[in-house]
């Protein structure tokens, strides 16, 4: 959904007005001056159509420390919003202040609305149209308190934001979520940028879900998919005091939220810890996985005999990941990700029988036995599946397993029965 940004000084009203756009009257804490306040995200509908408002703590462009934290967080506001609304109160006119953070709007180059709130009475009204020299268009007298002009407003906040997408049907369980994470500078919102212009359709509503403000919806193969935790990924926020906010330091939080992750590894540069890291992350939280080769572009023949080289030896341990090879830049094979997102969710989600599954284990475990351990060899009882997303095989066994027969197992029973782009996970439980 489009998002809104309501920023001004701290005491301009904006609280009350988060509350007239968003139509309730609670929880929106009210501004005090020089405490960090995150940017709070509320939905909103105004004639059906739906947006989020998001709400920032006062701005002051020249304050220490903590105001300066909440001056960054209403920038990175601006700076991932469709429009910003600007308050001003009329009843104190133009600030310093203010006309500093006109100076950040402009910067932004973001559709901007300027509201002269506590606009309570028609003379004030009237003291409105002298903030037409702030420069930023017609002013929007309005009274969040009492609610006059509010309506005006959301009717300008409307006529400001992108036109409305189509309508996409995500299907009867909604679209699929999946997490795109990635070192910095893989190219993570080149990606998202490039899917959504691709497909042109980052969609509004889709049918029985809501969408969380910080996912983004995609369009992939005909298909809506839900790009999740992916506020401020789009764009790489730089506020005035230099913070970079990257989306991709919340990766952990993405992974959970996800059901399949898209790894994006670069190319151009070696496989590092980093990205390790990342890889780690997805198959420790036991969601589905596909490692898109991003920059595929500059590769050419020298690097791609290195590039498998390293692949073969860095990669090793994830030999069922499914791979694409992928240019945000130029688009090449982007058009695989959907296929390749479904693949590694159908192995997510496969469940073998309880008899096929005990007849094909027992005949492998009496061909290729454990081996001796305290003058025994542990033997498989029985076998079950315990659940998917992931697949969870449970083992009872007469005494505990080696590693190293586990992972046979587990070898042979991606040969047998695929799970191609799934971690699974096998428990053994010995008798007692
Ligand atoms: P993020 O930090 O993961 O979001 O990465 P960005 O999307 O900001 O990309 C980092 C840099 O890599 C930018 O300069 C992009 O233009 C560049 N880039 C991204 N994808 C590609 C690609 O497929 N090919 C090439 N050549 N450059 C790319």
């Amino acid at each position: 959904a489009p998002v809104v940004a309501v920023v001004g000084r701290p005491n301009v009203g904006k609280s009350t007005l988060v509350n007239r756009l968003i139509g309730r009257r609670q929880a929106v804490v009210e501004d005090v001056p020089g405490v960090t306040r995150d940017r709070v995200p509320y939905d909103a509908n105004w004639n059906g159509r739906r947006f989020t408002v998001v709400d920032t703590g006062g701005w002051e462009p020249d304050a220490k420390d903590r105001a300066r934290a909440i001056a960054d967080q209403a920038e990175i506001a601006v700076q991932t919003a469709d429009v910003v609304v600007f308050v001003v109160d009329v009843t104190v006119g133009a600030t310093d202040v203010d006309e500093a953070a006109v100076k950040m709007l402009r910067r932004s180059a973001k559709p901007v609305i300027l509201v002269a709130n506590k606009a309570d009475n028609q003379t004030l009204e009237i003291e409105a149209t002298s903030l037409w020299s702030m420069g930023l268009g017609e002013p929007y007298p309005i009274s969040a308190l009492h609610g006059r002009g509010s309506g005006d407003l959301l009717d300008a906040v409307l006529d400001a934001m992108p036109p409305a997408p189509p309508i996409i049907d995500g299907g009867p369980r909604g679209p699929r979520r999946v997490a795109l994470v990635g070192r910095p500078n893989v190219g993570k919102s080149s990606l998202l940028n490039k899917l959504s212009k691709e497909e042109r359709a980052v969609v509004d509503s889709v049918a029985g879900t809501t969408v969380d403000p910080v996912d983004s919806l995609v369009e992939m193969g005909g298909e809506v998919w839900q790009f999740v935790d992916t506020a401020g990924l789009r764009k790489r926020v730089k506020t005035a005091s230099g913070t970079e906010y990257y989306a991709s330091l919340r990766t952990a939080g993405a992974v959970e939220a996800a059901e399949v992750a898209v790894v994006l590894l670069d190319s151009a540069e070696p496989i590092s810890e980093q990205d390790q890291r990342v890889l780690t992350s997805v198959v420790e939280a036991g969601r589905a996985l596909v490692i898109a080769f991003n920059k595929w572009d500059l590769v050419d023949a020298d690097r791609r005999y290195y590039l498998d080289k390293e692949i073969d030896r860095e990669l090793r341990r994830l030999p069922w990941a499914i791979r694409v090879n992928i240019s945000a830049k130029t688009g090449r094979a982007v058009d695989k990700l959907a296929p390749a997102l479904h693949r590694a969710l159908d192995s997510w989600e496969q469940r073998v029988s309880t008899g096929a599954l005990n007849q094909w284990l027992t005949a492998l475990t009496q061909a290729t036995p454990h081996p001796v351990r305290g003058g025994r060899a542990p033997r498989l009882l029985f076998a079950t599946q315990a659940g998917v997303a992931p697949p969870r095989f449970v083992l009872f066994t007469t005494g505990p397993f080696d590693a190293g027969y586990i992972r046979f197992i587990e070898r042979k029973l991606r040969e047998e029965f695929g799970y191609e782009g799934s971690p699974i996970d096998i428990s053994v439980r010995p008798r007692k």
